[in-house]
């Protein structure tokens, strides 16, 4: 009697449960779990068909089975990731400044890379990590870098003979802002008062000293695909916003998008150039492509929640400075009124201070190039009040 109490129970919750959850996200987990047993191809059509028919008799333990193994998939831990079918996430938490992701497509013989690291000792513990994983990373055949921000490419010298490809912005960027200005910045940081500690704070973990980084072999603007043995890489330029050119990385054929710095997961996004029109079409290009797992620039793996997240903190910061801007509010006076409650636990908060910055001087039409100086010092005054009195 009491086992079919229990019964009864488990069964009422599994169909409350079931009935809960849409059947979208249904598709999309049960999706994760067949690929989890390299079964996405026509013998996996078969095998969805049974699970469809488990889930129908039990749907409250397969969405729960379920759930699990995509919350469990890929953990937050610092290094390689293998994503399935010759495709690699390298990770380093926790995603904020110079912490960058990078990712490894492989097949047969061939490898491309996406990104490399902030300085040549990580790079060089990556690059290793890659090489035992599979052979193919040995010899890496291509490198792609996502933008032209030194934690996504100053590593690019270990990885030798390789083709180097970018945009064409993006290799102008990377001319302007050399490891040795980071190295000299470092050591004057000790003279340089709050401005110089929060430098220390953000980059004192990294070594800029004796990097040389490598120029892109090849340039494009807007679109090209390529290949990594029969597999096809879409490279589609979705800045200028974050830098001057970002670039999303897509692999089709896994349902998987290196999104470069276009996304920020668990950690303030941060707008250098904007306008932030083109980040928030990013997103929806994004939103609009077969993709199943992202791997933004910097945090966890995620999926089109990750993406919407962002946008979603793009189209409330442009409404609040829009209206703060009519009000003729400085940015400081914005900024200090701006209620970011919603966006509290996102690491790096001082950002805002860069974010607004930019989202006035595309109110005001100014296409000037932004002050560095003056954007570090506006996020050490925040940065350091947030580390010395940590909410
Ligand atoms: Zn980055």
């Amino acid at each position: 009697m009491a086992a079919s109490q229990s019964k009864a129970s488990k069964i009422f919750l599994s169909v409350a449960l079931g009935a809960a959850d849409d059947v979208w996200h249904f598709r999309e987990i049960d999706h994760l779990f067949l690929r989890e047993r390299g079964l996405d191809d026509i013998a996996g059509q078969f095998f969805h068909g049974l699970f469809f028919l488990e889930w129908i008799r039990y749907p409250g333990f397969c969405i729960a089975e379920r759930r699990e193994i995509a919350m469990n998939k890929w953990k937050y831990t610092k290094g390689l990731h293998d994503l399935g079918n010759g495709v690699y996430a390298y990770l380093q938490p926790n995603g904020s400044w110079g912490w960058n992701n990078a990712g490894l497509v492989v097949e047969g013989e061939e490898s491309l890379l996406i990104d490399t690291l902030f300085d040549l000792a990580l790079t060089r513990e990556m690059l290793a990590a890659m090489a035992v994983a599979t052979k193919a990373a040995t010899s890496i055949n291509t490198l792609v870098i996502t933008h032209g921000n030194g934690d996504h490419y100053y590593g690019n010298e270990l990885v030798h003979g390789a083709e180097i490809i970018s945009t064409k912005a993006c290799a102008e960027e990377m001319t302007r802002t050399p490891p040795q200005m980071l190295a000299q910045l470092k050591t004057a940081a000790p003279g340089m008062g709050d401005l110089g500690d929060y430098i220390l704070q953000s980059f004192g973990s990294f070594n800029f000293e004796g990097i040389n980084p490598i120029p892109p072999t090849r340039t494009f603007e807007g679109r090209i695909n390529i290949k990594v043995g029969k597999k096809e890489v879409q490279l589609i330029e979705a800045g200028p916003t974050h830098t001057e050119s970002d670039l999303l990385v897509y692999i089709p054929q896994n349902r998987t998008l290196f999104s470069g710095d276009i996304l920020f997961i668990g950690g303030t996004p941060l707008m250098w150039v904007g306008p932030v029109s083109n980040w928030i079409r990013a997103c929806d290009l994004i939103l609009n492509m077969d993709v199943e797992t992202i791997v933004p620039g910097h945090g966890p793996i995620t999926d089109k929640k990750g993406v919407e997240a962002v946008k979603g903190y793009w189209e409330y910061l442009l409404a609040e400075a829009r209206q703060c801007y009519d009000r003729n509010m400085s940015v400081d006076e914005a900024i200090a009124d701006i209620d970011m409650t919603k966006y509290a636990s996102w690491t790096d908060r001082e950002r805002i201070v860069v974010n607004m910055q930019t989202l006035y001087r595309g109110f005001k039409g100014d296409t000037s190039p932004a002050n560095v100086v003056e954007q570090f010092g506006g996020m050490a005054k925040l940065g350091l009040r947030k580390v010395e009195s940590p909410e």
